[in-house]
This record gives structure tokens, sequence and C-alpha cells, in this order.
């Protein structure tokens, strides 16, 4: 239902020839983006205050939000979006998912060992940019990509859709996931000596120069977040390596995630100081709170029941205590789906919304999953101050619902509008990327 029909999709073509005029699409059949829009909302969430104003105004101008409020003027020429019949909101972050890296039942019997060794990263970077399409038609404008995406693919989607040339969510990734010898791979002694199959799924660092040279060539290559894993083998790292690799991803101004599956490496990643945990395996009351203490974000990863093959009833069980717990002792929880697997019938954005049956069965109230899945999301991907609220200054980037949110969550599951940018690219629950789209870098070229 995400994707465009081909009748709409012709519908679309044949608007935008009557638009642009025969002459126009010799030179650029994109259409040119509005300077300036000005929305109607008949209810604007503040997920903040967990409040909903009425009959707002918002105007957006030169891809920016210029004005919020009751009684704004419609500027002269300007085009009007009519969403007086939705609930207009912010948009939605995960906080870790893995855009290129997409394992099914056939052939891989949902085994990444086997997608990674029989799928190229040219194959996946194709793949990261229609999951990114995927989670913006569900309303995600953010999304940390965070490892697992084979030799920097993740990099390459951030940049072809901050130049402009496909829509997608802002990108916040992490590069190569960073381990001690073998990764999170067991390989045998030949497919690691003779074939070097660990990298370029994980880098190896087990010593100091090695940590540091390996933080370092994930800042050179356009890593925006460090990634390890502090306990993926047991050689896991100790407390003095991790807050070496959080000094060294300081330098260029990075914060470090860790994937964490014991209780003890857990102990390990908070004493050092990390900025996330990723999973919530080695989380308990004695480490949430740790977590509270230090303002440690939680990025648990709670995959609900409901996504059959992906999770087990011992499992959900943990999550839903975990949760619970973590919302108990005060824990910056982030909305987090470790989505990175196919589900027959179910888009990307699809599979990343059913998480939110695990929020419900913990009993976090609507209001809390929806702070979650915005404002302390905006603060773990650090773009608060940038993108996120709906706040003059602020990249214009906001979703709509015909539902009400904070009354009954699973209103997300139908979002009808999504503008990223300033520019529509979901409208009346129909894709329409046209102003996405260009044959060039239209927002200037990006080394890095
Ligand atoms: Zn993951």
């Amino acid at each position: 239902m995400h994707k465009p029909s081909m009748q709409s999709f012709t519908r679309l073509v044949f608007s935008t020839l009557a638009l642009a005029g025969g002459a126009a699409l010799a030179a650029d059949a994109a259409p040119p983006v509005p300077q300036r829009v000005v929305i109607r909302a008949g209810r604007l969430l503040d997920p903040a205050s967990g409040t909903i104003a009425t009959d707002q105004v918002i105007v957006v101008e030169d891809g920016k939000f210029k004005a919020i409020g009751p009684k704004e003027k419609f500027p002269a020429g300007a085009e009007v979006i009519d969403l007086s019949q939705l609930t207009v909101m912010p948009g939605l972050v995960d906080t870790h998912n893995h855009l290129a890296l997409t394992y099914k039942i056939d052939p891989e019997r949902n085994n990444y060992y086997v997608t990674y060794i029989s799928e190229s990263t040219a194959l996946r970077a194709i793949q990261a940019a229609s999951n990114g399409i995927q989670m913006l038609a569900s309303g995600f404008t953010i999304v940390r990509d965070m490892g697992n995406n084979g030799n920097h693919a993740d990099t390459a989607l951030r940049q072809a859709i901050e130049q402009g040339w496909i829509p997608g969510p802002k990108i916040i990734n992490s590069g190569i996931i960073i381990g001690g010898m073998g990764g999170q791979f067991w390989p045998t002694p030949e497919m690691r000596e003779e074939h070097h199959i660990v990298y370029p799924e994980y880098i190896e660092a087990d010593t100091h120069d090695e940590i540091v040279k390996a933080v370092r060539q994930n800042m050179l290559y356009g890593a925006k977040v460090i990634k390890i894993c502090a306990d993926c083998k047991p050689w896991g790292y100790s407390v003095d390596e991790i807050k070496l690799v959080i000094a060294e991803a300081a330098m260029g101004g990075l914060k470090v995630e860790s994937h964490v599956q014991t209780v003890e490496g857990a102990r390990r990643v908070i004493e050092a100081g990390v900025w996330s945990i990723a999973h919530d395996i080695g989380l308990n009351d004695e480490m949430h709170k740790l977590m509270a203490k230090k303002g440690i974000f939680r990025a648990g990863t709670e995959t609900p029941l409901s996504l059959t093959g992906h999770q087990t009833e011992e499992g959900w069980k943990h999550s839903v205590s975990g949760l619970k717990n973590a919302f108990d002792n005060k824990v910056a929880i982030t909305y987090s789906t470790d989505a990175d697997y196919y589900v027959p019938g179910k888009t990307r954005g699809q599979v990343a919304i059913e998480f939110i049956e695990t929020w419900k069965a913990a009993g976090i109230p609507d209001k809390e999953i929806l702070k979650a899945m915005t404002t302390t999301g905006y603060r773990c991907a650090e773009t608060e101050a940038t993108r996120g609220p709906i706040k003059p200054g602020l990249a214009a980037d906001l979703i709509a619902v015909p539902g009400n949110p904070l009354e009954k969550i699973d209103a997300l599951r139908d979002v009808q509008f999504v503008m990223k940018d300033g520019m529509v690219f979901k409208q009346k629950g129909v894709m329409t990327p046209e102003s996405f789209f260009h044959g060039g870098p239209v927002n200037g070229w990006r080394i890095r």
C-alpha cells in the first residue's frame, strides 16, 4: 500500500507534464522546489509536551520551518497544503536500523552470514536506497544506520540523499562495526586467514593501535557515529579500550554506540561512558539504574512476537520486562528496531512500525512511546537543534496521520503525508517523490 500504483504514477506523470509544459521539460524534467509552502494543520501534535493545538498554520521557506501558529497570514502566492483533517506531527526516528542489509528466508534462511557472502556491496547500496524510501514512507525522517552495511554502503546512501539524488530519511551512519578478532562472525581458519572474510562486515581491532586506526578509517570514509561490539567475543573490550574508542571518536566530533549482549559487557561500556547501548540482552535493573545516572541512551531493539521467526517467546518476555524496567528507571529510551530482514508483505517501514507492539505490551503510555520515537530519538541522533521538532529555523520535516497517536499509538500505522526538507514526499497515502530526484548533486557535492 505504500507504493504508488501504476495508475497513480501515470496520473502523476501527466499532471507533472501539464504543469511543466513541453518546453520546460526539455531542459529539466524535475519540478522546481517551492520556495514557500503554507500548511494548514487541523491538529498539530507536540510530542515534547504531549499536547495538540487545533487549526494551526505552518509556514515553510527554503526547506525550513519559518513560522508556526494560529494567526499566521498566508503569504501571497504560496502553495497551500490542506491537512485540516489530519494530525500533523514531527517525523519519527529509528535509532538502530541496517538499511543496506536484507536477509530473508529464501535462500539464506534468515542467516545474514549467507547474505553477506552472496550479495555485493553495490547491490546492497541499491537495497539501502529502497529501504530508506520505505522507511520515509512510514514516517521515519531520521534513521541511525548502525553497521552491517557492506563496504560503507551506508555512507553512499547518506551522500546520495544529502546531495539530492534520491529521497530518504536523514541518515546518521556508523560505517563498519569495530570489534575484536572475528567481529560477530565465527569463521573457519582458512576463510579468515586466506580469504579475510571478516572484512568488510567488521573491522577487527585488537590492539590499541588497531582500535585508533579503525575509528579513523570509519571517520575518513564518512561515518557520523562510531559503533563497536564490546562483548561479541570472550575477549571483548576492556573499559580502557572502550575509553580509547570514545576519545578517538571525539576527535572527529562523533559519539560511540556499543552492541552489548552480556551484563558484564554492559557494565564495562557504562563505566567507560558510551553514548548509547544497542540491544537489551545484557540490560537488567542494575544496568538501567547506572544508565539513567549517566544519561546513556538505550536502543533496546525490542523485536515483537508478531514478526514471526525473528523473536522467541523467551526473548520477547525479556524485551517487554526490560523495556518496562528501563522506563520505570527513567532511562533515555529510544525507539529502535535492528530491522535488517525481509518480512513478506511488509515494507521496511512497516516492519519498523510493528515494534510498537512490544512497547504496548510493556505498558508504556502512548504519549511516552511517542516521545521515544521523536524527542528522545532526536537527542540520541544529535539532530534536536537542526531537525526533528516543528520549530522555526529547523529542517521542515513533518508527517500526518488521520488518528491521534497520543490516544492510540497505532495511528502511526497510517501515515498519509510526509514532508522532508520542505518537499512533499507522500500525500493522501501515496508516494509523490518527484521533487527529490535530480540528475546531479543539487545540494552540493559531499566528499564525506
Ligand atoms: Zn543491529
